[in-house]
């Protein structure tokens, strides 16, 4: 009998996998946690420096469920989806409150916690406890609709109801942590969405859409909708020591509880008296999941040192030393200070 895809998957997985990122040294349920959440929408190589900061700030869940959000986010900032750090942040309070600081090894109890769904408490049971338990993030998604030649966008649910299936049914009789971590890294770095290495991928001998040639039309892309736009203004005020005005967001909503420029409801109003009158700034277009949203600077001097209003929600930053902001708020800093 030829090897079972799984077993093809861990011999590859031996030569080729990935074995020394930080949170597999050690691979811990905690430390596959977080390193699981920030893996989600952003990139291995961008998450490892991140991570290790995570890790040397917040080392076990009690340090991360006593700590303020603020500390969270500020960590978490550049990272982007924020709801993510927040998650993380409160389901560390429901792990000390109920679980004694610790993971739940089983689905359920995982999946009960904030911002954890089927696929990180997939990953959390297979890495972090060796456990068998299937996983399905956008690589895995990708390799099993390649070799099994399931058509249809993945993010539909009968389409996702047969990728779990098959996920299910493919798990090995042991090596669960290798297998899920073969199974990712097989995505990332063989079947990789443009130009998969199908030469050199093990599974190829019985991949559907490499004997077909189908591997560009697999899995199906999202159906186009009209993307929404949205406009902001913003006040990009500083004052004469050179310190720009930020405002805390609101707790929920997008970078929630985030400090930000201060948005503008009306642009000839600022928040505070200015010595000239405010010129625009480049616009800044940020793509967000579910829109298009562009950030409109209105930049300009304030005059001196004024009372500000709103106490804990409004205060002045050097540049040099902002507080959690997220990455474009940054950018349009730095972009007003460039000579
Ligand atoms: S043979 Fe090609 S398309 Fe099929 S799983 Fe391997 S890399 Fe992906």
């Amino acid at each position: 009998m030829p090897p079972s895809y799984a077993d093809r998957l861990l011999t590859w997985f031996d030569d080729h996998g990935r074995k020394h990122l930080p949170w597999q040294q050690p691979r811990t349920p905690y430390r596959v946690w977080v390193s699981e959440i920030m893996l989600q929408q952003t990139q291995v190589t961008v998450v490892v420096d991140y991570f290790t900061r995570f890790m040397t700030r917040f080392p076990s869940v009690e340090s991360l469920a006593s700590a303020q959000v603020d500390d969270v986010l500020s960590l978490w900032a550049g990272l982007g989806y924020y709801a993510r750090g927040r998650n993380l942040h409160k389901a560390a309070q429901v792990l000390c409150e109920q679980h004694a600081g610790k993971l739940p090894a089983d689905l359920a109890g995982l999946e009960a916690l904030p911002g954890i769904g089927r696929s990180t408490a997939g990953a959390i049971v297979s890495m972090g406890f060796d456990q068998p338990a299937p996983i399905l993030d956008g690589n895995v998604k990708r390799v099993l609709a390649r070799h099994a030649g399931i058509d249809g966008w993945p993010g539909r649910s009968a389409v996702a109801r047969q990728l779990w299936a098959l996920a299910e049914d493919r798990l090995p009789s042991g090596r669960f942590a290798d297998y899920s971590q073969a199974s990712m890294d097989l995505g990332a770095t063989v079947c990789t969405r443009h130009a998969p290495a199908c030469h050199a991928c093990p599974l190829n001998a019985d991949c559907v859409a490499h004997r077909s040639h189908r591997t560009h039309e697999l899995p199906a892309p999202k159906p186009k909708a009209n993307r929404k736009r949205r406009r902001s203004q913003l006040w990009l005020i500083r004052n004469e020591q050179g310190h720009y005005l930020l405002e805390r967001r609101p707790p929920v909503g997008i970078w929630g509880g985030l400090w930000s420029l201060p948005e503008a409801d009306d642009a000839t109003t600022p928040p505070l008296a200015l010595v000239e009158p405010p010129r625009p700034g480049p616009v800044l277009v940020h793509e967000l999941t579910h829109f298009t949203w562009e950030l409109c600077p209105m930049s300009a001097l304030a005059r001196g040192a004024q009372a500000i209003a709103d106490g804990d929600n409004m205060s002045w930053y050097a540049p040099d030393n902002l507080p959690g902001v997220p990455a474009p708020i940054r950018r349009l800093i730095e972009e007003d200070r460039a000579p």
